[in-house]
Formats: structure tokens, sequence, C-alpha cells
């Protein structure tokens, strides 16, 4: 079996980690901490490999999901190894605040974690994760009665959905038609959302609908929703990639969701919250590295073993070239990635007013600072939005790459590097499509010469060429500013 640390041997020292300001101070310093996270990661490591998952991922993703009677039925075998992910192992106490009795690791520590699952196959890893973005939106939006939520999301019990997008909805999620009605104590919810990841299986999401006060909309609302009744998984979507990940059609029918449900300020889900979701974009971006880390490993070993004209085909120029362009590739994609992370948890822990701990004295300081905290934003837009656009778009150009080496059997449905090649198309699209990343990183450069931190991150770049030129031919706006 490998261990966490060949897997990951420079897992805490990525490129940036000299040039980042503060970015130690986010790797942490706490040994019991490293420990804990290598043996997270060996466990981890021991699940997927004692229960095959790269030899089954492809014929899981063959089979796919079904719906029966609402509920999501998972191919023979795949639900165990989640259930061992997140429960026997209590994979959200990572990351649950350390005033809840959690280990309350930093996007970066916890990231190799979205990496490596998301390595073994990429739908497992957006079910096993299905609970982290809604546990960081509960973070940052605490109340005393979501405690017990949380600690449900931590040991894996509770699981979870973002209902955002509808049929007319999609990048302009402030069109969309669903309402939330204040009755007595209750708001009451309906509307109709696609192509919800882990509609039908999760027992708890949340789900954004225009604020409705005497027949007018003011405003949206973001709730969080238990197992309630109204709520049914419709349908689910057939699709040509991450076919295990159930994607699905939930209805929501005179919902009715206690109003200490509601998430943030009446009025201003869209702004407050759902902007705030960037967790969920950094995941996308890990995602992508850890499926292209496996298909370099596939790649890199066929090159080696497929044999023409008497020689492995790794020893032809063109096959040479492919696997070092791809070995640049995964090294940008880390930085971006990592970048990502490190945004998030430097702008966290400056933005986080409604954080567990020192709530208060946090507001306080915003009241003061509400320009640097605007600025902040746009720093953390930058990294999020430019590692999601760029690992979403080159984890695609990579897979043409790696799929071409395999020839013929890259084709084939049923093999792992096709499945591959199918799971990565969906990163430019879903949590935001590239097209409206690229318009929040133009928006996000603002501010961004005014901050002295930008000078120093943006250092990691110099001397590269970030964007590969199909990117940028597909961006042209982007020209010299990533
Ligand atoms: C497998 C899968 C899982 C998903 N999971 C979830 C989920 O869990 N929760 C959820 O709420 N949603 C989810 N989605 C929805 C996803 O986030 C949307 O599909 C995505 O935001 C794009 O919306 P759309 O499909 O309506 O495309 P559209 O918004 O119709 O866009 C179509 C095309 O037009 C481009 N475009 C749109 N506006 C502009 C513009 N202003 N400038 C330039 N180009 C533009 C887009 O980039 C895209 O190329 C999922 C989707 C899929 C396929």
């Amino acid at each position: 079996m490998e261990q966490a640390t060949e897997v990951y041997p420079n897992v805490y020292k990525t490129p940036s980690s000299d040039i980042f300001p503060d970015y130690a101070k986010f790797q942490g310093t706490d040994q019991d901490k490293f420990d804990m996270i290598y043996a997270t990661l060996d466990t981890l490591i021991e699940i997927m490999d004692r229960n095959k998952v790269y030899e089954k991922s492809a014929e899981w993703d063959e089979e796919g999901v079904k719906l029966v009677n609402g509920k999501v039925v998972f191919p023979n075998g795949y639900e165990k190894v989640i259930d061992e992910i997140i429960k026997e192992n209590q994979l959200g106490t990572l990351v649950l605040p350390e005033s809840l009795g959690g280990l309350e690791l930093t996007t970066v520590q916890f990231a190799p974690v979205i990496e490596l699952v998301a390595r073994y196959d990429a739908s497992m890893g957006m079910t096993a994760m299905s609970g982290l973005g809604i546990m960081n939106i509960l973070k940052q939006f605490y109340k005393p009665e979501f405690e017990d939520i949380l600690q449900g999301f931590a040991v894996g019990e509770n699981t979870g959905y973002a209902a955002f997008t509808e049929a007319q909805a999609g990048s302009n999620l402030r069109n969309i038609k669903s309402t939330s009605v204040l009755d007595g104590d209750d708001y009451v919810l309906n509307g109709t959302k696609i192509f919800i990841t882990n509609g039908g299986y999760a027992n708890y999401g949340i789900f954004l609908a225009n604020n409705i006060v005497d027949g007018k909309k003011e405003g949206t609302n973001v709730f969080l929703v238990g197992d309630y009744e109204g709520i049914t998984a419709v349908r689910l979507e057939h699709k040509s990639g991450i076919r295990t990940s159930p994607t699905a059609e939930l209805l929501f029918e005179d919902v009715r969701v206690p109003k200490e449900h509601l998430i943030g300020e009446v009025g201003t889900g869209y702004e407050k919250v759902i902007e705030r979701l960037l967790g969920m974009r950094v995941s996308v971006s890990f995602q992508a590295l850890g499926n292209c880390k496996r298909a370099y490993e596939l790649a890199e070993s066929y090159s080696n073993t497929r044999e023409q004209f008497g020689k492995p085909i790794g020893s032809f120029p063109a096959i040479q070239r492919k696997l070092k362009q791809m070995r640049l590739q995964l090294s940008r994609m880390e930085e971006w990635a990592y970048a990502g992370a490190f945004a998030l948890d430097w702008v966290t822990e400056r933005t986080d007013v409604m954080g567990v701990q020192e709530a208060n004295t946090k507001r306080e300081k915003l009241a003061h600072s509400i320009k640097e905290i605007l600025k902040h934003e746009d720093l953390i837009h930058y990294y999020v939005s430019g590692g999601k656009l760029y690992n979403g778009e080159i984890s695609n150009y990579f897979m043409y790459d790696a799929q071409q080496i395999f020839g013929g059997n890259g084709f084939i449905s049923e093999t792992e590097i096709n499945k591959i090649t199918r799971d990565v198309r969906i990163l430019p699209v879903f949590d935001g499509t590239s097209e409206i990343h690229a318009w929040v990183v133009n928006r996000s450069l603002k501010y961004l010469d005014t901050i002295p931190e930008f000078v120093k991150v943006s250092s990691i770049w110099e001397g590269n060429t970030i964007y590969e030129d199909h990117v940028i031919s597909r961006f042209p706006s982007l020209r010299d500013k990533l």
C-alpha cells in the first residue's frame, strides 16, 4: 500500500510556500495536526485500496446511479466506501471549529484530502465531500441552532447539497423564480431546482429563493433545509461524466422551514451568502488536480509498457513531449489550487465576522475597515476564480493528451483513462462556468494593484506564462492579467 508521504511528499511545501505572506501560518506548525492529517491520508488510501476503488470506478461509472422511490441508489459497494470515509473516519471533524470539538484545519491543510479522494474517483470525492461546503457556510454564518447539525456533518451522519440552479437561471442566479414567504415562525418555500449534486441522497441542503414580502420581491434568502416534507427528488440526469455523482431535479412544494434556518440576513442571500461559497470553487481546483495526477500516473505507466515498432511508446519524442507538458501543467494547476486555498484562509481570517470565535471584536473591526475588506474580497476572487478557471480549462487539455497516449484504448468507455477524460469535462461548467470566472477575475483586478500583499503574492508567477495560449485565445480579455 502507498503511504501518504509517498503520494504527497511535498504536500506542505508547495512551490508557493516560500513566497506567500503568512503561508506557513496556514500550513500550521502544530505537529499533532500534521500527524493527524497524514494519518487521515493514510487511512483514506487504505480504505480506497482495500475497496479496490481504482479497479472498480470505471465499472461503477458504467452502471451509474438510479432513483428509486425518490432516493438515490448507488452501484453495489460504492456507498460502503463513502460511509467508511465520512462515518468511520469522521472526516468532518477535521474542519469542525475547535470550539465545537473539531480540529479546524485551514483550507490549505485540508486540501490534500480533497485531492486524494478525487484522485481515486471524481464522483466519490463529490459524494464524500458533500457536507463540507455546507459546514463552511454554517461556520461563517454560525448560530447556536446550527451546532447539532454541524456535529452531525462532522461525524458523517449528515450529508449536503446546494440548490441554486433553475431551468431559466444558471449563470444568472438573480433570475431565480423560487420563493420564500414568512408565515408565523416559519418560511414557506416553493420552487424547482435542477442539476442538484447529491439531491435525493443528502439529508441537508441550502436553498436559494426570492424573499417575497406582501407579494413583492425584496432580495433573496438562503435557507438550511433538512429532510422536510414537500421536498422531492423528481429525477436524476443521465450524464457523460461523474456518473456515480447524483444530479437531481428537486421539487420544493410548500416546504416549511423554521425561520432560524435562514442563513445570513434577510434579503441578502445572493450577495452575502452565495458569494461566500468560495470553498466549493477551491474544491473544484483540487478535484481537477487529483483527477489529472491519476491520469498522469496511468499515462506514464502505459507509455512504459505499451510497445510499438519494437519499443515502448514512451521512447518516442512525441509522447515524451506530451508527458513533459503534462508535468508542467500539473505543477501550475497545483500552484493555482493552493493559491486559491491560501487566499481563502487569508481572507477568511480577516472577514469571518460571523465566525464562532471573537465574533463581536471582528464585527467592530469590520465596521472600521470595510474598504480594506472589499480589497481583500477582490484578492480572494482573483485567486479562487483564477484557479477554478485555470484548473477547469487546463484539466481538459491535459486529458486530451493523456487520452491520446492510450491510442484506441483511450476511446473505450470502460477504461479508467476514458472515465477521467469524461469526468473533467464538468470542471469548467459547474460552480460557475469558465466564462463567468473570467469575468470575475477581470472585475477583481480593480483593487488589486493597491494591495501591498498582492505584489508579494503575484511574484509566484514571475517569469511564468501562467495561461497556455489556448486558454488565452479563448479568454482574450485576460491577456497579461493572470
Ligand atoms: C453535473 C452538474 C452538477 C451541478 N451541480 C449543481 C449543484 O449542486 N447546485 C446547483 O445549484 N447547480 C449545479 N449545477 C448547475 C451549474 O452550476 C450550471 O450548469 C452552471 O452554473 C451554468 O449554468 P447553465 O447550465 O444554465 O448555463 P448558462 O448559464 O445557460 O450558460 C450557457 C453558456 O453561456 C455562457 N454564458 C452565460 N452568461 C454569460 C456571460 N455573461 N458572458 C459570457 N458567457 C456567458 C456560459 O459560460 C455557458 O458557456 C450543476 C450542473 C451540472 C451539469
